[in-house]
């Protein structure tokens, strides 16, 4: 078989771990597999060159940024690829460019535009353990660039389908997907199985165990993507299609996302073409837009709010000043200490009064819902960010998700 296994930070947090990584690959190949293995950066490290970057300067150029992001990356992959060869292999450690990632031109959250896995594959032939550093491509002009955070999880399920891969297993620091964030309900059970849309749902509503934009493109792939920890032997859950999934449950997940802030534009002026104007400027500038509510106006004037992630906000803002300055809009105000909790499931589709059952339940722990949105297989509500834990545990009990 061809396994593609990616290694998340705390996987490789340190050099007993790259080691203990080292060892599982090792026993992979001499089961007799094809091993490309994707890697992130040690954990933390991320986090810590953009505090770097931050020191200098709140808006850091993303060409720099990508230069000194996916640094992190080559050092595990390299370090992995040395230990690996103690151990007797014959490896080799590829940047995301020498791996062939080619991605659009998006500085910090660049697309993957293609594959070129011919360098990988002639390793693959010779019998080399081929290690990528995870999370970063280059453009066409041959420019690094990252992926978004949590992009490992992209590179992986990518390079999975470019070199059509019969699995591609993705090792952190929980043995899979959980009803929800083990973290915050220790009664979350863990999931066998779940569908590429719930895990699509539950990745871009918070749970940031899969970067959503791998599952999507493990969907589109056909990719058999497989979540597992690396501390232990334990089974994972498999992430695979519905039909594949005997008996779909109501609710199959709660998802927590504290990365949001609510953005309130008040006395904006009530004339045709405004919301268009103001939303389209904000896509243009890439802020990613997510809930929004307008008010019935009154003389002459409406109030929306919405929400963008918070890392969205120094980018939003920039465009309502601009309303803001040719007098559209009188007031604007930006709350982060929201969050976001949704309910996940596709049994809601053939269901009714699941969405009644999230909304007494906050009222039952006196939450008030400031913002509600909902899809065929999903229901969203923006709280307090306060009671984030009291509604997620609430929820799972609601749900009855530990049973
Ligand atoms: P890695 O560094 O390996 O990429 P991440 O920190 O990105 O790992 O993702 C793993 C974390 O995701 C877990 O430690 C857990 O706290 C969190 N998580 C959130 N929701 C879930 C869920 N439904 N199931 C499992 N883990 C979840
Ligand atoms: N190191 C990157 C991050 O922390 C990518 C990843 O770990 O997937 O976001
Ligand atoms: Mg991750």
């Amino acid at each position: 078989m061809l396994i593609v296994q990616k290694f998340g930070g705390t996987s490789v947090g340190d050099l007993e771990r790259i080691q203990n990584v080292a060892s599982r690959v090792s026993s992979s190949k001499k089961d007799g597999h094809d091993i490309v293995v994707v890697v992130s950066a040690m954990s933390g490290e991320t986090n810590k060159l953009v505090g770097y970057a931050e020191h200098f300067s709140k808006t850091p150029n993303g060409a720099e940024m990508d230069m000194l992001l996916s640094s992190g990356e080559r050092v595990t992959a390299s370090l992995l690829a040395i230990a690996l060869t103690e151990l007797g292999h014959n490896a080799v450690a590829m940047t995301g460019q020498k791996a062939g990632i080619v991605t659009d031109n998006h500085h910090t959250k660049a697309r993957i535009e293609e594959i070129n896995p011919q360098n990988m594959q002639n390793s693959l032939n010779e019998g080399k353990i081929v290690v990528v550093a995870g999370f970063q491509g280059v453009n066409a002009m041959g420019d690094v660039t990252t992926l978004g955070r949590g992009g490992s999880d992209l590179s992986a399920v990518a390079i999975a389908g470019a070199l059509k891969a019969d699995l591609c297993e993705i090792y952190t620091d929980v043995s899979g997907i959980y009803t929800t964030d083990p973290r915050i309900e220790p009664k979350a059970k863990k999931l066998d199985k779940i569908s590429y849309d719930e895990m699509l749902e539950l990745a871009s509503l918070g749970a940031k165990v899969l970067q959503n934009r791998s599952v999507e493109m493990a969907k589109k792939l056909d990719v058999n993507l497989v979540t597992r920890t690396s501390f232990s032997h334990e089974e994972g859950t498999l992430i695979t299609k519905e039909e594949n999934i005997m008996e779909a449950p109501l609710v199959s997940g709660i998802a927590l996302d504290r990365n949001q802030a609510r953005i309130s534009l008040m006395g904006v002026k009530d004339r045709t073409g405004i919301a268009s104007d103001i939303f389209n400027k904000l896509a243009n500038s890439e802020v990613n837009v997510d809930m929004i509510i307008q008010n019935k106006a009154h003389d002459g004037a409406t109030n929306i709010d919405f929400t963008v992630p918070v890392s969205d906000i120094q980018d939003a803002k920039i465009v309502v000043d601009s309303f803001v300055n040719n007098g559209e809009i009188q007031a604007d105000s930006y709350n982060e200490e929201i969050c976001k909790v949704s309910v996940v499931g596709v049994g809601m589709r053939s269901h009714t009064g699941v969405a009644a059952k999230a909304f007494s339940t906050m009222a039952d722990n006196n939450i008030n819902i400031n913002m509600i949105s909902t899809s065929e297989i999903k229901i969203s509500m923006v709280i307090d960010e306060k009671y984030a834990e009291l509604a997620v545990r609430g929820l799972h009990d609601a749900y009855e998700l530990d049973k």
